[in-house]
């Protein structure tokens, strides 16, 4: 249990690291966003849609969803978007799962944060790979 709330905290100080090094416009998408740190999906994970070994995964509204596809199919190990189902409700969320994180690193905490932050703003996967924010 201790080590498990160690590696909950150790991602949390990561991605307060990955957050002060970001642009303003960046943070400022943030603002109304659920983050979460868990150590791997649980059965409210799943029920989203959440993966067994998934990294993280956006759930709400993208602004977008509609252009281009939403990427599924396309094999990423960063999280989906999952969309939230009709009865759903909640600020829009952002969940890391610091045990599927390997090597928990600040580094691969920026890119599943960004991937993440990138579904905010409406990006599907093949745009997001793009970017370099896929693996
Ligand atoms: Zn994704």
């Amino acid at each position: 249990m201790i080590e498990r709330a160690r590696l909950t905290w150790h991602c949390f100080n990561l991605v307060q690291e990955v957050l002060a090094e970001q642009p303003e416009q960046v943070r400022d998408q943030l603002v109304d966003v659920a983050l979460t740190i868990k150590v791997e999906p649980d059965a409210q994970d799943f029920a989203r849609g959440a993966t067994e070994g998934m990294r993280g995964y956006f759930w709400g509204t993208q602004p977008s969803v509609d252009q281009g596809g939403d990427g599924s199919g396309v094999c990423c190990p960063e999280g989906d978007a999952l969309p939230r189902q009709l009865g759903e409700e909640g600020p829009n969320e952002i969940v890391l799962f610091a045990g599927n994180i390997r090597p928990l690193t600040r580094e691969n905490v920026a890119v599943v944060l960004m991937h993440e932050v990138g579904h905010l703003c409406g990006f599907d996967e093949f745009e997001l790979e793009a970017l370099g924010l896929c693996g």
